[in-house]
């Protein structure tokens, strides 16, 4: 998997294995990977092919969810199976203003626990102060406790493996509940597929919406932005939140050891704009799951006006579990929560950048000729249908995401930071001039008399 650009990174392989053959280590483009031990090179772990989210040999999404959804209302070709779906967020407590988005997810998880439907969350959450800082900024980890779950809230675009709690829930009886991306979700009902106490003890899953994962890089490259190095680094919030302004205007967020901080707007960042694709893991060109399809409830940004604008956060949920639908209505009705109930064309609609990428794009990129293991997707390759400048926007994405990597380790062995930031720009002006018409790119485009968009 890994050397087809198949692997996310999300360590079930290595769950399943015995821990004196297998770890997940950071490789030299900062994406967290399987490495074998030298006695157990060639060792495949039990039913490996089965486990793995992007293995053309494991259980798809839509059969996930028909075994563990069969009775719910509505089922959509984007969004999945769902009971219901709803736009707003959480007005008890700060869990709206310490979440990146409405705070929702962060509440669901602490709801759980405090409602002693688990004993445990495994969750993302920041290294702390004293930590050893040779460690990742985040991990996941499970919390026990509500100051622990508080501790979780905001989105980490940042390589994480769930191998160390997959075991610690393994070793330590209990129910909990795993929050996290689709095909880390996906993975853990792989493994729960295969493995009967997993199976017992995981009572809920919590997905997020998924553009796509970034590389540990993207971080470092804030910080050399910002004119600093990672190693002076000690925290990041990727979207510091402002409410004054428009929730989609990001701003990252620098902590530094000495106690100050740095920001900057991601538009000011020469990798800040999401849809370029930068440091974006290769498995995602491969990932046809926005919505966390096979997670008993899903959490998004409500990327449509008038929620965009206001610089709170909104959620789009999408509810799978009879039992979570009762939890969030009860808290609804007592005004802990503030929604309203949509329908899947309006959650569509939040993510529409991503439907395409992950559909008509995806369905692009499958018909490429390519080495190595070939995915099995939902969606099938085509060739055709799409307008030439279509086809280059989907060709440049892919291309910057992989030439990131590249870039960003030759500008890090060779300590020269402008390397990749020469780079970098100049790959941002070619994608939105051919993708906005903007700059001189965009001039040429339309003297050329290439059509919009
Ligand atoms: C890599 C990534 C890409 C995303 N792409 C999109 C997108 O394209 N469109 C969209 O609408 N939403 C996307 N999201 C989800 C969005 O950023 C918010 O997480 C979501 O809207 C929930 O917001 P909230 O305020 O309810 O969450 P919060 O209340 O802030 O809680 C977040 C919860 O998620 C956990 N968490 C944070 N990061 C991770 C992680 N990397 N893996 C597992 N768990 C984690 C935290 O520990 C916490 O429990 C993405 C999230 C991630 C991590
Ligand atoms: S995606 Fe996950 S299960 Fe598949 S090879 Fe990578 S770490 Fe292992």
């Amino acid at each position: 998997m890994r050397r087809s650009g198949l692997c996310i990174g999300c360590g079930a392989c290595v769950a399943q294995a015995d821990e004196s053959i297998a770890a997940m280590r950071f490789d030299g483009y900062g994406q967290l990977k399987p490495v074998w031990s030298r006695h157990g090179e060639g060792h495949n772990p039990q039913q490996f092919g089965q486990i793995c989210p992007f293995s053309p040999h494991s259980r798809n999404e839509d059969e996930i969810a028909a075994a563990r959804f069969p009775s719910v209302r509505h089922s959509d070709p984007l969004i999945g199976r769902f009971e219901a779906a709803y736009v707003g967020h959480v007005v008890e407590g700060t869990f709206r203003s310490d979440g990146s988005s409405g705070g929702l997810a962060n509440w669901t998880a602490a709801e759980l626990l405090e409602k002693n439907l688990v004993d445990g969350v495994a969750h993302v959450v920041p290294r702390s102060e004293d930590e050893d800082d040779r460690q990742p900024l985040f991990r996941y980890r499970i919390s026990r406790t509500m100051e622990g779950v508080r501790e979780g809230a905001k989105s980490r675009y940042h390589p994480v493996e769930l191998s160390g709690v997959v075991d610690e829930m393994r070793r330590r009886p209990g129910r909990y509940a795993v929050v996290g991306i689709p095909c880390f979700v996906k993975a853990v009902h792989l493994l729960c597929l295969q493995d009967a106490v997993l199976r017992e003890r995981i009572a809920f899953t919590l997905g997020l919406f998924c553009g796509h994962m970034k590389s540990a890089r993207f971080v470092e490259s804030f910080a050399w932005q910002m004119g600093e190095r990672i190693g002076t680094v000690s925290g990041v919030d990727y979207r510091l939140k402002d409410a004054r302004r428009p929730a989609n205007w990001y701003m990252a967020h620098l902590r530094l050891k000495d106690g100050s901080t740095r920001s900057k707007d991601w538009w000011h960042l020469v990798d800040g704009d999401w849809g370029a694709g930068f440091f974006q893991n290769s498995a995602c060109n491969f990932c046809d799951d926005v919505t966390a399809e096979t997670a008993d409830v899903s959490f998004g940004d409500a990327w449509v006006e008038p929620y965009t604008s206001d610089g709170r956060g909104t959620n789009v949920v999408v509810i799978r579990s009879p039992l979570i639908h009762d939890l969030i209505g009860r808290a609804a009705g007592e005004g802990r929560l503030e929604l309203r109930e949509v329908d899947s064309a309006f959650v569509v609609r939040t993510q529409a950048a991503g439907f395409r990428q992950r559909r008509e794009g995806l369905a692009f990129r499958l018909s490429w000729p390519r080495a190595g293991i070939r995915p099995i997707k939902r969606v099938t390759p085509t060739f055709t249908g799409l307008t030439t400048r279509r086809m280059l926007i989907y060709w440049l994405r892919s291309s910057i995401s992989a030439w990131s990597h590249r870039m960003f380790w030759l500008a890090r062995v060779l300590h020269l930071p402008a390397l990749y930031m020469g780079w970098a720009s100049a790959s941002l002006a070619l994608y939105q001039g051919i993708t906005y018409s903007r700059g001189w790119v965009g001039k040429l485009m339309g003297r050329i008399g290439w059509p919009e968009e």
